[in-house]
């Protein structure tokens, strides 16, 4: 029995992977084309509270 491995088909951009996952996650929760836009990572979002928490850590 042989195994035929071909490399360079199944190779993955891992943060690709990540950024997809966000977009879907961020549909999913209805907050993408909202009116606010974070202005670190460009994520829009349907309230300015939101938008400016996006990539902000608040204690
Ligand atoms: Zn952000």
């Amino acid at each position: 029995m042989t195994s035929v491995k071909d490399d360079g088909i199944l190779v993955r951009d891992e943060s690709f992977v990540k950024y997809e996952r966000l977009l879907t996650k961020a549909e999913v929760e209805g907050r993408i084309d909202g009116p606010n836009k974070c202005l670190v990572c460009g994520m829009r979002y349907l309230s300015k509270r939101e938008a400016e928490n996006c990539c902000r850590t608040l204690p």
